[in-house]
């Protein structure tokens, strides 16, 4: 009977998991849920390979509300569908690898010493990723766990692109350095793009991961180059709440003239800014392109001249670019913000197909015409499979 491996992707309200089966060449997913809603009301839900809700809980009103017991009763559910076949192997999603990891790696006291030496660095993240690593250690005591880092696709980075020019002992002393994160969901474009385009796989390659969170990552031969986030998830694209690239001088200007406080200003720069800030009413694109509001449009728009500029000055540090890959829930889903991006971008060589893009698929697809000199793709991103091979080979 085949393996499985769990993957868990832990955050401050929410833990999302998925479980693999390894029979094939390539695991493939028997059911991914989560417990949302942590510390206010948790709710449980899962789904089947085929899609269809086969959970759907709010726990009991005395029930604890902490990640602790969400793993538990997480487990519970799992143990319960899995007939008597074993877990081989554990893999998280861990936001901050520091410069200390550039690959998985098998959970050892040592390692978990480590990942706590980088809570500074994500202090909001790291710490929730470390939980279920010790929970999962005391309820599966036999099972291995590995870590697979969002940063450590970014490691490849130049030292150039790594930098921020402030003094260099912040960035060798103080580890004050441009990270880079979405790193699992960089690695899989990279690993399918073979198959879809040798081109873009062994040559010049803008990928724009364009979500709830959005970042944009320069390839060159599959590795990554440069990217739009840097010591933080803030930096770069505008995005649902986070006011992407700003000038630091605002900052300062919010602290001394408007005698802001740091919780103030982190709650403004990650919750109230990027499209729901532009806006005034919502962080999803789907109601922006709904909406009729002046300001709906000039979020969508602020977006879409956002990832033109980011994609000019990515495909400016690799001299070029033979492909533009759209991924994550806007870059797969939305056609709108594709064609206004694709049209900005003609002067460099894209020629979208109009036909191609209106399509709705889950599957990668080429959305350029035969003879743009830049070829446009969407591939649906899958971090949880990344995460689920990394485990598989960090334990072979
Ligand atoms: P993610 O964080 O990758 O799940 O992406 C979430 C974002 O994708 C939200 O802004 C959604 O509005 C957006 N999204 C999902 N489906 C669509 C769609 N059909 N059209 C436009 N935006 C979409």
């Amino acid at each position: 009977m085949s393996e499985l491996v769990l993957v868990i992707n832990a955050g401050s309200s929410s833990i999302k998991f998925s479980l693999f089966e390894t029979s094939a060449a390539d695991p493939i997913v028997l059911f991914k849920g989560q417990m949302e809603g942590l510390y206010v009301e948790p709710k449980f839900s899962a789904k089947d390979a085929a899609d269809n809700k086969v959970a759907n809980e709010t726990l009991p009103s005395d029930a604890p509300k902490n990640h602790d017991y969400a793993l538990r009763y997480m487990l519970n559910w799992l143990e319960s569908r899995i007939e008597g076949r074993s877990i081989a192997v554990i893999g998280h999603r861990v936001v901050h690898g520091g410069t200390t990891y550039s690959k998985p790696e098998l959970v050892t006291p040592e390692v978990i010493a480590g990942l706590e030496a980088l809570i500074p660095l994500a202090p909001l993240h790291e710490p929730h990723n470390i939980t279920p690593i010790r929970v999962l250690e005391e309820l599966l005591p036999n099972v291995p766990q590995v870590t697979c880092f969002d940063t450590a696709f970014h490691t490849t980075q130049p030292e150039l692109n790594q930098l921020f020019a402030l003094p260099y002992e912040f960035s060798q002393k103080e580890g004050i350095r441009r990270y880079g994160f979405h790193g699992l969901s960089y690695e899989y474009i990279a690993s399918v793009l073979p198959e879809i385009d040798t081109r873009a796989a062994e040559g010049r390659t803008v990928v724009a991961h364009l979500g709830n969170g959005s970042s944009m990552a320069a390839l060159l031969g599959g590795r990554c180059q440069l990217t739009t986030m840097g010591f933080t998830a803030l930096d770069g694209l505008p995005m649902g709440t986070r006011c992407g690239r700003i000038d630091a001088g605002v900052v300062l200007h919010l602290m001394n003239h408007l005698k802001m406080d740091a919780k103030q200003i982190e709650t403004l720069l990650y919750k109230e800014s990027g499209l729901l800030g532009l806006s005034g009413f919502s962080s999803d694109m789907r109601d922006l392109e709904n909406s009729d509001s002046p300001r709906a449009k000039l979020a969508v728009e602020y977006f879409a001249s956002s990832v033109v500029r980011e994609a000019a000055s990515l495909a400016a540090a690799i001299g070029g670019m033979d492909a533009l890959v759209f991924t994550a829930g806007i870059g797969e889903n939305d056609a709108n913000t594709r064609k206004a991006v694709c049209h900005q971008l003609r002067w460099l060589g894209v020629e979208l197909d109009e036909a191609a893009n209106a399509v709705r698929s889950s599957e990668p697809r080429r959305i350029s015409l035969a003879d743009s000199k830049i070829a446009v793709y969407v591939i649906p991103t899958n971090e949880e499979l990344m995460i689920a091979r990394q485990a598989l080979a960090c334990i072979a």
